[in-house]
């Protein structure tokens, strides 16, 4: 039986700079957890699926925290919480997608201890990891999720390998929408990555959903300002309306000219693929294009050209379509 409410024992560590938290993660590489808001990491802890012996607490981190302008955009620090992304004016003003994505994650109260660190490093949300089975993604070497009878309609349409677990998280497509650069840290050195190539599949790595490796932490997110106040989308797809992760999501940020044909489009899905999908098929659709509705439909429908549905998540295929095909009708 699992146990859900004591954690097990670990060594706790409360750097308050981003060079102590360094050293600390340089000094116990892959025995150190980072924690941040909490709510994705106490829950592998109450359910002692994962044990670590250290835990390194980076919210007394000042520096990671906040929203600045620069010159290039701005730069989000990753211990960030949701609800103030949610609720800055200026990324209202200029980038709406992302506090619009921020707001459509889970309930205020996990939005007010939540950061934007957290989310984008969230683990996946398979039923069976979570209940600590010994599938591929956990060391073992099966997948339950891929069997005739396997729970699997959250999981993968596209680019499945051994793992068929998803991105669970909301901003995910929107950093790769808007062109996102993923600053990382670990003792000595300091390397940016696109936020295309921040999210890894299994493929990769099947024990880590992004390219942050032990001894490393994300410290921030920079947002350039070439997509300040385009025409934006998001939606999220759920089971029920509160509290809950996406089916499938879409964010989508379109340039349109003056005579209504779209100049330049950057559109993602999440839930689809176990990293955020960008759809170029749809964007190509429509670059040059004024879009109407018949348009949009094609746009969704070449979206979803390669997807391989397992037994039970068929019904995302057309939820895909008739997502992308909203996004770029209604941003345009
Ligand atoms: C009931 C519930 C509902 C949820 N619903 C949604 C939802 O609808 N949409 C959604 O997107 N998410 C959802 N989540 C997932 C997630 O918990 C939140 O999105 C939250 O933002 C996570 O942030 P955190 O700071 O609390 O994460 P933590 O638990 O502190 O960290 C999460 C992971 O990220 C790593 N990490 C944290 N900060 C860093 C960093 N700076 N560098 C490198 N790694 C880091 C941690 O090691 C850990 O593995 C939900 C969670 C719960 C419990
Ligand atoms: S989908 Fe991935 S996480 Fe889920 S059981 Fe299969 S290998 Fe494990």
């Amino acid at each position: 039986m699992l146990m859900k409410d004591v954690i097990p024992g670990f060594e706790l560590y409360q750097p308050t700079t981003v060079d102590d938290a360094l050293a600390l993660l340089d000094e116990h590489g892959a025995d150190a957890w980072k924690i941040a808001g909490g709510n994705d990491s106490l829950s592998w802890f109450k359910d002692r699926v994962k044990r670590p012996s250290v835990v390194v607490d980076l919210t007394g981190i000042g520096e990671m925290r906040g929203i600045t302008e620069t010159a290039e955009g701005i730069e989000i620090g990753a211990l960030t919480r949701l609800a103030e992304i949610e609720q800055d004016s200026m990324i209202q003003e200029k980038y709406r997608l992302l506090s619009d994505a921020a707001r459509a994650v889970a309930s205020p109260q996990i939005r007010n201890s939540g950061t934007i660190g957290g989310n984008l490093n969230q683990d996946a949300r398979c039923w069976y990891y979570r209940a600590g089975l010994p599938c591929y993604r956990a060391g073992g070497n099966t997948c339950y999720a891929d069997t005739p009878e396997g729970m699997n309609r959250e999981h993968t349409l596209f680019n499945a390998n051994r793992c068929v677990a998803v991105t669970p998280s909301d901003l995910a497509p929107v950093m790769i929408a808007l062109d996102a650069q993923m600053v990382l840290r670990k003792a000595g050195s300091e390397r940016v990555v696109p936020a295309e190539e921040f999210f890894i599949g299994p493929a990769i790595d099947i024990t880590r959903m992004t390219t942050v490796e032990p001894g490393e932490m994300l410290v921030s997110i920079r947002i350039p300002s070439e997509w300040a106040g385009a025409r934006f989308y998001f939606e999220k797809v759920t089971d029920r309306k509160a509290w809950d992760f996406p089916l499938v999501n879409v964010a989508a940020a379109l340039k349109v000219g003056a005579d209504g044909a779209v100049e330049a489009a950057r559109v993602a899905c999440g839930a689809v693929e176990c990293v955020p999908r960008r759809v170029t098929a749809a964007e190509e659709a429509i670059i040059g294009q004024a879009v109407d509705a018949d348009l949009a439909k094609i746009a969704g429908q070449v979206s979803t050209r390669g997807a391989r549905p397992l037994n039970y998540n068929h019904f995302k295929v057309p939820l895909m379509a008739n997502l992308v095909a909203r996004a770029v009708r209604d941003a345009a």
